[in-house]
Formats: structure tokens, sequence, C-alpha cells
């Protein structure tokens, strides 16, 4: 048996046959035991440009195959030996029907030995007689039909393996809502009949669902696009963040990819946190420290101009002697020490340490921006002592030995204060300045806190000194009260007196309350102050009227610190019990600062001391903001001439019109109106030509103790009966 090619051209197919370079369209390997029959297939298939090789039996045949490898086999039944089936089956061994198609030649064309054919495993069957005109065609059909197949199964493995790593979940949502899983992200290489899991509202949160379903119907109405959405899934009580994209497949369903981006989010995170904070101790970074002071520089710029404008501080804290423990013990220690100082420095901006804290608050932070150098911001300070204090608390906490390793160490810091917005309005200024008050603080003997502006440092250090004697004073009984008269000027009558603060401190010297009550308020030692003023002022009414002297009322100071206690009206009528004093023979002054520093609450403490019989007196006024509406809103007796005005009336003719102008309103109002400060006649005859007759000042008397201020009393009835 021969191989045919070329011949008589019978109008076959002529799929590239005549031209050579192209090469052979196909293989094939035709078995027939009739000659005639192989040598006319032969022929056509040539004609079609393909290549045949021949074979008269089976075996033969198989040869053929397994040497050539065909791109098809032609194969009639009836052979000499196995028959075709058989044959057929044979090469089903090896070959898969869209790797080798195997088209059979009947003659007998019944329907059994069709059948037979297909279970056999062949693609296709020709009946004999051959058709010569159509059998190129039939042969090429056959061959793109298993070139398809063969592409489709191909394509069909690779989405497999595809699916088989994808980590998307993908679900198929149709036109019901009704949700399928196609494949599952987490179920690797899984594959089969996925069952319909149910419909969004079943599966999802409503706002979810509602999303969802949003996001496919616009799926479906643009089937090319890509539709994607972010959300959190709370599985399982632990939120999963998942991506979801949607595309339109066929048969009006979209089909959902939802991938779990949890772990990158994560990630994200955790490249924030490391971009923002120092590796070693967990604290901030410079570039966090930047941005955020940028950031408190533009708040406290657009402060400016309100009632109380947002101050700040920093602090440049660095150790003084880092650098000997970091060559002694090595930088593993080195570093371990530092850890111990960030986490003692963070402490002492935590909320409970209140000692520090005074009135810092939010917004504080510390950062750590070079080797042992820390830096703090304080985001709220209302005075810049504060600043001072939670350096001191600093330097405090450093105090206390860090054990490491078996060694006792202290570090001690220098540490400098830049305040802001006086110090500096950017961050480099700022960092200079606080930079440069840290040196000084380390020239100053190290281990010490240092302003930039000195002056500050030295304020500082006296009010320590202040707190310090006042507590012991208190301890120790150096705080009296003094007692300067109040004066119907028209018959000189003593009519009242005011209670005035004295400290004597045994070191110290005699203090004025113009400078050790601001630090009673800062410290809140005023509370425990004006407890005992209130004590000492009703005892010694009761005194008064235990002699048998006419009763007359005292006046106590009370500042804004005392206003905000809310156990002041319990320390006053604690007090009235413990004297047996009547609270008509009491009187309390406050200043207008006080009420605007405590508005609501003054307002509801006055009120309760008016209920008690309390009488009221707006004290300093003219010098704040000389506000008509503070005496129509509180129930004011009495307002007090501010003694600035009183002491000038003789040289400035707006004090005159100025304190005319308070006493017209004053009696306008029903007010009392009482002068302060009166030094000299002409004062006290001015007031009197304007009808104002009740003055204090030392043209009366001084502030006095309780003994000569009794004398005076009784000196003055005995005059005036
Ligand atoms: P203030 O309430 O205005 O008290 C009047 C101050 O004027 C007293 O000063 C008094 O000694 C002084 N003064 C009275 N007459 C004259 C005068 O004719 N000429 C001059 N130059 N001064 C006169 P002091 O005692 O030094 O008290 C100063 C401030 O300290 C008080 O001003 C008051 O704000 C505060 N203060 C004093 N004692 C207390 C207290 O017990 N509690 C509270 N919260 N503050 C007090
Ligand atoms: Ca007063
Ligand atoms: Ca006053």
């Amino acid at each position: 048996m021969g191989t045919g090619q070329g011949g008589d051209n019978e109008g076959g197919p002529a799929t590239g046959g005549d031209s050579p370079a192209s090469g052979p369209v196909a293989t094939v390997v035709a078995i027939d035991d009739d000659a005639m029959t192989l040598l006319m297939i032969s022929r056509t298939l040539a004609v079609a440009g393909m290549v045949c090789h021949t074979a008269t039996d089976g075996v033969e045949g198989l040869r053929l195959i397994r040497e050539l490898k065909p791109d098809l086999v032609l194969l009639d039944i009836v052979l000499v030996g196995e028959d075709g089936f058989g044959i057929c089956r044979e090469i089903r061994r090896t070959w898969s029907p869209e790797e080798l198609p195997v088209v059979m030649v009947t003659g007998l064309d019944d329907l059994g030995s069709i059948h037979s054919a297909y279970q056999a495993g062949a693609n296709d069957f020709l009946a004999k007689p051959l058709h010569w005109k159509h059998l190129s065609f039939r042969i090429l059909h056959v061959l793109q039909a298993s070139q398809s197949l063969r592409e489709l199964r191909e394509s069909l493995g690779t989405l497999r393996s595809i699916l088989a790593v994808h980590p998307d979940s993908i679900f198929m949502v149709d036109r019901e809502e009704q949700v399928t899983l196609v494949h599952s992200g987490s179920q690797r290489g899984e594959s089969g009949h996925r069952p319909a899991l149910g419909t969004l509202a079943r599966l999802l949160p409503e706002d979810l669902a509602a999303q969802v379903r949003e996001r496919c119907q616009q799926a479906l109405g643009t089937p090319s696009e890509v539709l994607s959405l972010d959300f959190t899934h709370p599985f399982e009580n632990e939120p999963r963040f998942c991506e979801a994209r949607f595309v339109a497949s066929a048969q009006d369903r979209v089909l959902v990819m939802v991938r779990d981006i949890t772990q990158r989010k994560l990630f994200e995170q955790q490249i924030r946190h490391m971009a923002y904070h120092d590796v070693l101790t967990g604290l901030w970074n410079r570039h966090a420290f930047n941005s955020t002071l940028e950031r408190l520089l533009a708040e406290i710029q657009r402060s400016e101009g309100a009632p109380l404008p947002l101050r700040a501080a920093i602090l440049y804290l660095d150790l003084d002697n880092f650098k000997r423990v970091n060559d002694t013990l090595g930088h593993a220690l080195g570093d371990d020490l530092l850890k111990v100082v960030a986490a003692r420095v963070s402490e002492v901006l935590r909320p409970s340490d209140m000692l520090a804290r005074a009135e810092t608050g939010d917004g504080d932070s510390v950062a750590r921006i070079g080797g042992d150098e820390f830096c703090l911001i304080l985001g709220n300070i209302s005075n810049p002592m504060n600043a001072g204090r939670v350096a001191q608390r600093i330097l405090e906490v450093l105090r206390q030995p860090i054990l490491l390793e078996g060694h006792e160490l202290v570090v001690t810091p220098s540490i400098g204060i830049a305040l802001i917005p006086q110090d500096g309005q950017d961050p480099d200024t700022l960092l200079k300045n606080a930079d440069r008050a840290m040196y000084a603080a380390k020239e100053g003997g190290r281990n010490r806190f240092q302003f930039f502006d000195p002056s500050m440092s030295t304020r500082l250090l006296e009010c320590f000194a202040l707190e310090v004697g006042m507590r012991r004073g208190l301890a120790h009984g150096a705080f009296h009260v003094f007692f300067q008269p109040q004066i119907d000027a028209r018959n000189h009558t003593v009519i009242g007196m005011e209670a005035l603060l004295r400290w004597d401190d045994p070191e110290m010297g005699s203090i004025s309350p113009t400078r050790f009550i601001p630090v009673a308020e800062e410290t809140g030692l005023i509370v425990e102050l004006g407890e005992f003023v209130f004590r000492e002022a009703l005892t010694f009414i009761q005194a008064l009227l235990a002699e048998g002297l006419p009763s007359i009322r005292v006046a106590v100071n009370l500042s804004s610190v005392q206003m905000l206690d809310p156990q002041l009206l319990d320390r006053i009528e604690h007090c009235i019990a413990l004297t047996g004093a009547n609270p008509m023979n009491l009187e309390v002054e406050v200043t207008e600062s006080v009420l605007l520093e405590s508005s609501g609450q003054a307002l509801n403490a006055l009120r309760r001391m008016k209920d008690l019989g309390i009488t009221l007196a707006l004290d300093d006024f003219g010098t704040g903001f000389s506000s008509l509406s503070y005496l129509h809103h509180y129930p004011f007796d009495i307002i007090k001439i501010d003694q600035s005005f009183i002491q000038s009336l003789s040289s400035e003719s707006q004090s005159r019109s100025l304190a005319a102008a308070i006493i017209a309103m004053g009696k306008s109002l029903g007010l009392e109106v009482m002068a302060e400060g009166v030094e000299h006649l002409d004062q006290a005859n001015f007031l009197l030509d304007r009808g104002c007759h009740k003055a204090q000042g030392f043209l009366y008397g001084r502030p006095m103790s309780p003994g000569v201020f009794r004398a005076f009393y009784r000196e003055q009835l005995a005059r005036v009966t």
C-alpha cells in the first residue's frame, strides 16, 4: 500500500492544497480491506491537501497510527482479522476522541452498527458507498470539531487551575437575588455542584444587602463594566474587610467576586503605624511630632481673638548621661533603658496622673525624635506654670532608679520648655527655642528644666516655694485674718468690715495676698484657705456680739476656684453652724472675672447664698468688663467701686465722671455703692457730694488684727455716743 497525493482535481475543497509551501492540511490514516477504496480515498484527500497513509488490516493500521501520529483515522468496520470496532477501541485506549478523531466507514447502513461505532469511541461515521465529493468536507469538519473540543478542554483545564488557586470567593446572583457559590476562596481546588445559598436579604445585613443589590442592578445595566464595592462584614463577630467586584454574566446573572482584604488592611495599619512611630519605644517619631505640632499651631492661630485663646507648650527632653550608659553597658541595655524612660514619660501624660497634668488635656503626646531626645506636646494649658509642673513631674518619675540586668541605673533629664505662641509660631522656631532652653538647663547643672524665657523659670520656682510654704503655713497656723473697717463717711460710724487674709512665713516673712492668692488658686489650696477665712470671720463676728457690741457685717472674698467647688455652700453652711453666726451678718465679695470664669455655677451658688440671707457684693467694679448685664442677672446688693478710680479722682477727670456714673447707676438699680481705697479727705468729699457715703480705705482704717479692730470699733462707738 502506498501514499497517494495530488492527482486530478474533482472539485473537492481547495483547502490550501495548491500552495505546497503551507504543508499538508492534515495527515490521515485510512484502513480498509479494499485496495481500490483506499486508492480512491487517498486521491480524494490529496486533492484537499491532505496526506493519506493506507493499511488493509488493523495490525498494519495500528502500526501506522503509532508511527505517524495522524490527525484523523478513517476506519472500515469490516476487515480481515479484528474488525473496525475492535481497532477503534484499541485506539481509544491511547487517544481520546479529540486527540485522535476516528471516522468509521460502514457498508452496514443499519442503526445497530452506527450505535456500536459511537460506543467503540468513533467521532463520526460514513456510509458506503462513499460519496467522494463529500468525503473531504466531512473529514475536515470532524477535524475542526475535535480541534474545537481540544481547545475547549484546554481552556476548561486552565480555568480549573486558575480557580483552584484563586483567592476570591465567587458567587452568582440571579434576578431573583438567589445567591449561588461558584467557587469558595477558602476551600481551594474544590469544584462540583454548588447549591444555592439563599437570597441576598437572608445572607447579608440589611444595609450591605442594599448596596450589593444596587451594584448587581448596575452591573446588569452595563454588561461590560466591572463594578466594585468595599465593605466590612461582621463574620462571627470578627469584622473582615472585603472587596467585591461585580460583572454581568450571561443569562441575567451577576458574577460577584469577593476578596477578603483583612490581611492587607492590617498591613496598611501596620505600615501607617511604622511611618508614624518609633520602632524602639512605640512613641511617635519626629515625622508624627512635626505634623501634630503643625496642626496644633493652626488651631492656636484660629483661636486667637476668642475669649479664651488656646495656649500650648512643647517640652524638649534630653537624657544627661545616656551616652555613658550606652558606652559602658552596651547598646542593647541602652535600648531597654530608653524603653523604660519612654514608658515613664508617657505615664506622666496619662489622665490618671492628675498631679502633673493640672489642666493640660487632650492633644498631649510624646515623641522620640532622636537617640535619647524626647519631645512632648502639651496641647492645651491655661497657664504656662502647668508646663513647668509636667516637667517637674518628669524629673520626679525619672529620679527612681531603673533596674536592668542587675544594674541600678539613674538617668537624669534636662528639659527645655517653649510656650506657644509666645516662643514661636512654627515648628522649627519652637523646637529650636525649646532646644536652647534645654541647653540652658544643662548648663544650669542638669537634672532640671528651664523655660525658654528664663524669667518664667524664676517665677515657677517662686510658685513652688510659695506652694510648699502655704502647705506648711496651713499646718502651723501661719495664716491670720485681718479686718478692715467699712465706714459711713457721714458720721464715721463702723458699718462693716472686710476680712483679708495675712500670711507670715517664718522664712519668707510677711507675704502679700496679691502674691500668694494666685498660687493658692492655681494649686487649689484656696479652697482650704477660703474655708479658714470664713471660719475666722464668723468667729470674730460672734466674739464681738458676745462682748455686747452692735452687730455688723463681715465681708469675705471668694475666688473663682472656690466658686467652682461643688461643696462651697456646704462649707459655708458648716462654718455658720460651727460658729452659730447669723448669715445676715455675712457678706460675700466676688469680682466680675469670677463670674466670667464660672458663669453657670456662680449664678447658682450666688442664688443659694442669697437664699441663706447672705449679702452679695460685686468687687473691683469698673476694672473688668463693667457689664451692666451682671448686675441685671446676678442678685447683687452692693457694688464696690474699684480703688484705682478713687485714687485717681483728684488727678483724672475721667475717673471722676466714671465714679459719678457708677454711683448714679447703682442708685438707679437700687444697689448700695461702696468706695474702696479712700485715702484722702478730698476723695471722701467728692464721693459724699455724689451721694456715696459708704467707704473703706486707709483714711478710716487699715486692715487690722481682731484685737486692734475690736479696740478701734469700741473707740468709734464711744466717740459717736
Ligand atoms: P481686694 O478684695 O480688692 O481687697 C482690698 C485690698 O485693698 C486689700 O489688699 C486692702 O488692704 C487694700 N486696701 C484697702 N484700703 C486701701 C487704701 O486706702 N489704699 C490702698 N492702697 N489699698 C487699700 P490686700 O489685703 O493686700 O488684698 C489684696 C487682694 O487679695 C484682695 O483685693 C483680694 O482680692 C485678695 N484677698 C485678700 N484676702 C483674701 C481672701 O481671704 N480670699 C480671697 N479669695 N482673696 C483675698
Ligand atoms: Ca474685696
Ligand atoms: Ca476690691
